[in-house]
């Protein structure tokens, strides 16, 4: 009350200061209270920076960046939740961002030593490449009681060595899908007559009689292991010893499915999921810097086989669809010519030449 009081007479005292403080003090209320064009430019100006920020994220692609971002570690092959129930959440995927990733992990697939220039995003120059991809499945005798379908799946030792000594004649040089993907995607250079030769099903043939065969003549081969029979040493099947054996001599090695019991395109996801995740698994397990490549069991596939490939990695898968030419716009297709146990060596020619030589 005091010095409430001694205020007031000091104040009193002062009076023309005080009351030009006052109006000061008025005078700013009173603008902003009462010049609304004032109070609208600041109410402008706050929301501003929320207003720009809105429809960035929209124009940034996230399912771009996320996809790109998941794949490259994928590429490092350590994938997948071991659990059978892959959550499908994560399977599902737009087909743009399927494609992209596609281009590039086969961008990158060749080079053995991940190179951190995969900064490119410049979509990929579609090529394409006539490159015959033969396919053998047993090299060897026939069994007592072989039914056709045996027959049809088994080039005895003799006639491939024949084969072989045709390609090695007409100046054709092996390569591995890996550079045919290389060359689909950067346009490296192939040699002059390039072919691949590739061995499905992983029987024990493929080492004894096979593999010294090609590398008699010099050759590379391409070789689709099961996993299942292979990893329980399956009596006629190849063991994981003599396939890193393999790899390590300049064969090349690719996924054909858990069991191979299914046709993948006719089965539901789930399905689809164990025997290419749990066939991948193996390969990873067994193979150290394995390149994901796959062969279709009896060539079925849907859009959901493809779209698990692409999640898991593969850069390559082959069909058992006629053809030799193959394009950088569908790697996870690649066509193949089948090579029948009762051809005649003249059958051999004739079917090589019409595949060969046709536009
Ligand atoms: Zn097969």
């Amino acid at each position: 009350m005091k010095i409430q009081k001694r205020g007031q007479q000091r104040g009193a005292l002062r009076s023309p200061f005080l009351l030009t403080a006052v109006a000061v003090v008025l005078s700013l209320v009173g603008l902003t209270q009462l010049n609304p064009p004032l109070a609208q430019l600041l109410s402008f100006h706050t929301p501003t920076p929320t207003a720009t920020a809105t429809p960035a994220p929209t124009d940034t692609p996230a399912p771009t960046n996320t996809k790109t971002a998941t794949h490259t570690p994928t590429r490092t092959l350590t994938p997948l939740p071991t659990t059978t129930q892959t959550p499908t959440a994560t399977m599902v995927i737009n087909r743009k961002a399927t494609r992209q990733a596609r281009a590039t992990q086969t961008a990158a697939a060749p080079t053995a030593t991940p190179t951190p220039t995969a900064t490119q995003t410049a979509p990929p120059i579609p090529r394409a490449a006539r490159v015959p991809i033969l396919m053998y499945h047993h090299v060897g005798e026939l069994p007592p009681d072989a039914d056709a379908l045996r027959k049809s799946l088994t080039v005895s030792a003799e006639r491939f060595n024949e084969q072989m000594r045709f390609l090695s004649a007409q100046d054709y040089t092996t390569i591995h899908i890996a550079e045919l993907i290389n060359h689909l995607q950067t346009g490296a250079p192939l040699p002059e007559k390039p072919i691949i030769l590739t061995f499905d099903d992983g029987y024990d043939d493929a080492y004894v009689n096979v593999f010294p065969t090609l590398k008699d003549f010099g050759f590379k081969g391409t070789f689709f292991i099961i996993g299942a029979p292979t990893d329980y040493g399956s009596p006629g099947y190849i063991r994981w010893e003599q396939i890193l054996e393999m790899s390590e001599n300049g064969m090349e090695i690719g996924a054909h499915s858990l069991t191979h019991r299914y046709n993948l395109g006719q089965f539901r996801a789930s399905l689809q999921d164990n025997e290419i995740i749990k066939g991948n698994q193996l390969m990873v397990d067994h193979l150290p810097n394995w390149m994901p490549l796959f062969s279709y069991p009896s060539g079925s596939y849907n859009q959901h086989t493809l779209d698990v490939l692409t999640q898991l990695g593969y850069v390559a898968a082959v069909t058992t669809k006629q053809g030799i030419t193959q394009s950088s716009e569908t790697p996870l297709e690649l066509r193949r010519i089948r090579i029948r146990g009762e051809w005649s060596m003249n059958q051999f020619l004739y079917w090589f030449n019409y595949w060969t030589t046709r536009p």
